[in-house]
């Protein structure tokens, strides 16, 4: 048996771990962060692993130098693929974007499928691979990230290399009658079964895949069906699908949030309420974050349970995403009047029903608002995990949040024990999970929270990394 976990780690992502951009005439290399970044980097150093992606910008910048820098600072080296104007927006925001993005998340009404687009995805498809095989050595472990990339697999085999090929999806995979309106949905599906190992992040995504190869292409044969995986056989080769519900460092929201700063941002927090209780909703500005029906729930719980009314405050953050895209920018209209109508109809002198703030926060006012508020209001229509709801949950250190999901968000599967399980498109049972969780005894939500709590410290981001890599050395 081929142990895989000792190679060396050769990670392609849409972007790489850094953003390379000009400030006042100087390029400057910045380091990214996030949730895949943080899990990777200790193992992409302890095996001087090879990160990659497109770094933000064309071949305008020094690119070489600056990534060569970013090597002897961290241990682990960087290779760009630098894209054009025209390939980012054809390839990245037309296709990706406009075309998987909404497929994969069920809302087909905002599909643009563009054959001109889909030729560039597969070009820039087609240039990641020639940069891996330019890079790869015989015992690398290449692990292709996401659905922006769905090709280079495929690529990868036609230039011949016979490293193990990983892939695993961030988002949702569709069910077999939704992915079928995707007009080159059999090179997609070909392209997917090019990997030897697929990750997805639930099991009904799991399912929806294997299903759909399973009915879609010719030749795909289901051969063994696992609680922990299927194999499945395409042409000569035999390939493994599994889930792997991704997460958050536990530990470090945990230790983040009773720091310190962060207490004392929560107090100043507090402080302000004057004994209201506060409902957070944190997301980037996306149609798939379900924050228009979050606003109709929250007006219905005002409008049916009077009591509530100067009692709780909906604070929803929206992180700007996406902004030259129209469909965002409609989104983010509709969110100003929404919140301002609802304002109107509720607000007292004292009291406003929602504050709503657009801007990315730092992680310390971030952690203080997780930590302060009672209640979290998380109702993506679909979502592939959401790491907003773990982060909550990890940073409730007193185990008083209460926190409503929707049924729709990958997370749910872990959470579903301890949250207040919602459908996002029922306003009335929104409204309703609002009122009982504002209403919730202690108790109660300490024994829900602690059970989150622990889920998600025994399956954190860690856990995540080492059942994928190790998935990739078992062969039965
Ligand atoms: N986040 C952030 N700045 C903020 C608010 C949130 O960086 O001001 C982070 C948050 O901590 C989380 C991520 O954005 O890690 C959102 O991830 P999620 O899986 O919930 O949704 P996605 O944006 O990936 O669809």
């Amino acid at each position: 048996m081929t142990d895989h976990l000792d190679k060396r780690l050769l990670v392609v992502s849409n972007r790489l771990p850094v953003v390379i951009g000009a400030r006042d005439g100087d390029w400057t290399i910045i380091p990214g962060s996030g949730g895949l970044v943080t899990a990777l980097a200790p193992v992409m150093r302890q095996r001087q692993g090879l990160w990659i992606g497109w770094p933000g910008c064309g071949e305008e910048a020094p690119i070489g130098a600056l990534l060569d820098r970013f090597a002897e600072e961290n241990g682990y080296s960087l290779a760009a693929v630098p894209l054009s104007e025209d390939e980012e927006e054809r390839y990245y925001r037309g296709f990706s974007n406009e075309a998987l993005w909404p497929l994969f998340h069920d809302l087909l009404g905002f599909c643009r499928f563009s054959f001109d687009n889909w030729q560039t995805y597969l070009d820039v498809n087609s240039r990641f691979a020639r940069v891996v095989s330019d890079h790869a050595e015989t015992d690398d472990l290449i692990w292709v990230h996401d659905y922006q990339l769905i090709g280079v697999g495929e690529q990868l085999r036609a230039l011949r290399m016979h490293q193990p090929l990983a892939f695993f999806l961030h988002i949702p995979f569709p069910a077999a009658d939704l992915f079928r309106r995707l007009p080159w949905k059999d090179t997609l599906l070909r392209s997917l079964m090019g990997y030897d190992l697929l990750g997805f992040q639930t099991l009904r995504d799991r399912r929806n895949f294997v299903y759909a190869a399973a009915s879609l292409l010719s030749g795909v044969e289901v051969v063994r069906r696992k609680r922990s995986h299927d194999l499945l056989h395409f042409e000569g080769r035999t390939i493994r699908v599994g889930h792997f519900p991704i997460s958050i460092d536990f530990d470090e929201f945990d230790q983040g949030a009773r720091s310190r700063e962060v207490e004392d941002a929560a107090w100043y927090l507090h402080e302000n309420l004057r004994g209201r209780q506060l409902v957070l909703g944190v997301d980037r500005l996306d149609y798939t974050k379900g924050i228009p029906e979050r606003f109709l729930a929250f007006e219905r719980a005002l409008e049916k349970y009077p009591e509530l009314l100067s009692r709780v405050s909906l604070l929803q953050l929206v992180v700007p995403s996406r902004t030259q895209v129209p469909d965002y920018q409609n989104l983010k209209e509709t969110l100003d009047q929404m919140a301002g109508r609802i304002n109107a109809r509720f607000s007292s002198p004292e009291w406003s029903p929602i504050h709503y703030v657009y801007r990315s926060l730092d992680r310390i006012q971030l952690l203080a608002r997780y930590r302060t508020s009672e209640i979290a209001l998380i109702t993506p229509l679909r979502d592939g995990m959401n790491l907003v709801a773990k982060e909550y949950c990890a940073s409730s250190v007193e185990n008083n949040g209460v926190l409503i999901l929707s049924e729709f968000a990958g997370a749910a599967d872990q959470l579903g024990k301890g949250a207040l399980l919602v459908n996002p498109y029922d306003i009335e049972a929104t409204a309703d999970a609002i009122h009982r969780a504002f209403f919730m005894e202690v108790d109660e939500r300490r024994q829900r929270m602690r059970r989150m709590r622990a889920e998600i410290r025994r399956n954190d981001v860690h856990h995540w990394l080492q059942s994928f890599t190790r998935a990739l050395s078992d062969r039965d």
